[in-house]
């Protein structure tokens, strides 16, 4: 080994990864499809959908068996909100309980699915319009995990995720999201994981057991959100602000509503999209989830 390769070789010890090849070995074992995979966002509710066998979480169910088995998934929680834009880089995300107040069987929840150093570089590679951080400290929150559990309740696909920088408007999420679109034809699932319509602060708590209860001005934004996304006009969707009273009381603050602007984003003009889990939950909610492949 001469002066160089020993420089080279200690440093890519130093960084971690035993050779420039083992970087690129997972893009290697993910080869290009002709066909890319499904994207989703998904409207995730109560934490509660993890365990409970109800419509929502059968739903979440079939659809880990209908779609293509991913390579990976990657998700972007409402539940993750950063200071810039990171990507979970440990080989074993941990379970993250980011709740009170349930019961303990949901605190006894272990999602052990693995990560992956390698695909994260790949995340940050594929980004180039901000310098993606490799996080080693988050894991698997419950945005991510309530739902991905019932997709796919053995664990074994990586999963990832992508935090949400919150200090930075829709159209620059919009944006984004659009750097990924790569990593569909390489076999891994995005899936924005939120609410359409999140407002804990209006929440008919004795009405959880009623199906399809929502408020008036709910159901007005889901009909606003639905139509436009059919019709792909995602700007006035982009500039929610502007969309009325009923957006305000929709979308009191973006944290759950910004993974539905990562997977608008992320859809393109050959794709069908369709609607599932269109429902009202306690008023102020909307499960309302789609599809687009
Ligand atoms: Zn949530």
């Amino acid at each position: 080994m001469d002066r160089i390769d020993f420089i080279r070789n200690s440093l890519l010890t130093f960084l971690g990864m035993s050779s420039l090849k083992e970087l690129h070995k997972f893009s290697e074992a993910l080869p290009s499809k002709e066909n890319k995979m499904p994207l989703l966002f998904v409207g995730h509710g109560s934490p509660m959908n993890a365990i409970e066998d109800n419509e929502f979480s059968q739903r979440w169910f079939a659809m880990g068996k209908e779609i293509p088995q991913p390579k990976a998934v990657l998700c972007i929680s409402a539940h993750w909100l950063t200071r810039g834009t990171h990507v979970t880089a440990m080989e074993h995300p941990e379970t993250i309980h980011d709740f009170g107040g349930f019961p303990k069987a949901l605190f006894d929840v272990q999602y052990p699915a693995p990560g992956n150093p390698v695909l994260a570089g790949e995340v940050k590679e594929l980004i180039k319009s901000t310098d993606v951080g490799l996080n080693h400290d988050w894991g698997l929150d419950h945005g991510t995990w309530s739902v991905v559990k019932q997709m796919y309740p053995d664990a074994k696909v990586l999963v990832l995720q992508l935090s949400i920088d919150y200090a930075k408007p829709a159209q620059y999420h919009f944006d984004l999201a659009k750097e990924l679109s790569a990593l569909r034809k390489k076999g891994v699932l995005i899936i924005g994981s939120g609410n359409m319509v999140h407002n804990l602060g209006m929440i008919a708590f004795d009405k959880f057991n009623e199906p399809n209860y929502g408020f008036d001005w709910a159901y007005e934004m889901n009909a606003v959100f639905k139509k436009n996304i059919s019709e792909r006009n995602y700007q006035p969707l982009i500039n929610y602000e502007s969309l009325g009273a009923a957006a305000k009381l929709a979308i009191p603050t973006p944290d759950h509503y910004y993974p539905m602007i990562y997977s608008l984003g992320l859809i393109e003009k050959s794709d069908d999209v369709s609607f599932f889990n269109d429902k009202a939950v306690a008023g102020s909610l909307t499960m309302t989830s789609f599809k687009a492949e």
